[in-house]
């Protein structure tokens, strides 16, 4: 056995490369069938709402429906199934476009009292016709650093996530505290706890999975596209933070995020 250099190769050395040729292999292969599981994925979900507003248009069209109340629901139904379609389309973008590492954070101070007042009330609605409490522990004055816009579209997700998956009058709750790593890294602690449903102990490790979800049927009758959490882990990656969940099923969850308080550049 020769190596490409033209140096004999032992025994020894030669099997070490088998080996690791082997386990280019493997992970080109796992990557491959990642890729194209979350084909097949994509098209099914686009498949059903546009499946959906074919149908119902069609009945529309074709004069079968008489009563205007019911040809109301239907347009009503055509009206969701598009808007679920254009949530599911930007998820899809957002997600390929954050994977592809085109993404990159645009860092300034972010004052979070000030930050979760907004984010509060963007939500305030949607809590109030489940008659959920929505409420933020933020100490004064803390700010951190990091992407307003991506900061927004982590807490959204979860909080909306929270107020989705409680029954009506329950409590959504997001904490803020200061932290530090082992190393001495100054960290900012957030948990977004409720009060609902919980997750199955078999599910939580597959929760941020894209289109991993617990209950297909409720998560779509929300709306919900089963990509918020995949999207959301990847956005806590890039700021170098970590994310975890604790859940009791029937009592609740809690997200535990972890993010730095400064970004490298200013350490
Ligand atoms: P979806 O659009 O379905 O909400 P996500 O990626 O945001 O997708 O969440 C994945 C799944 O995790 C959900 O379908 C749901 O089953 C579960 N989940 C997420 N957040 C909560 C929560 N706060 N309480 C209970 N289940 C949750």
């Amino acid at each position: 056995i020769v190596r490409l250099d033209g140096v004999p190769m032992t025994q020894d050395s030669s099997h070490r490369g088998m080996l690791f040729l082997l386990q280019e292999v493997t992970e080109i292969r796992r990557l491959e069938k990642m890729r194209s599981e979350f084909v097949a994925n994509v098209s099914h979900e686009l498949k059903t709402p546009v499946a959906a507003v074919k149908g119902f248009a069609e009945t529309l069209l074709g004069g079968g429906v008489n009563d205007e109340k019911t040809a109301r629901s239907f347009l009503q139904i055509i009206y969701d199934e598009n808007e679920r379609l254009n949530r599911l389309i930007g998820d899809i973008l957002e997600l390929s476009k954050i994977e592809s590492k085109r993404v990159q954070l645009d860092c300034s101070p972010v004052y979070l009292s000030e930050f979760f007042d907004s984010v509060l009330e963007t939500l305030s609605k949607v809590a109030e016709k489940k008659k959920i409490s929505l409420n933020a522990v933020v100490p004064d004055e803390l700010f951190m650093e990091g992407d307003e816009d991506k900061l927004r579209q982590i807490f959204m997700n979860l909080l909306s996530n929270a107020i989705n998956y409680t029954h009506d009058g329950g409590n959504v709750k997001i904490t803020v505290a200061n932290g530090h790593k082992p190393d001495g890294t100054e960290t900012v602690i957030f948990t977004v706890s409720d009060t609902g449903m919980g997750i199955p102990r078999k599910d939580l490790p597959r929760i941020f999975e894209r289109f991993y979800r617990v209950d297909k049927a409720r998560s779509r009758s929300s709306g919900g596209t089963g990509l918020g959490l995949s999207i959301v882990k990847h956005l806590v990656e890039l700021h170098r933070g970590t994310i975890t969940v604790e859940s009791d099923l029937g009592i609740g969850s809690s997200f535990i995020l972890e993010l730095p308080l400064l970004q490298e550049h200013d350490k």
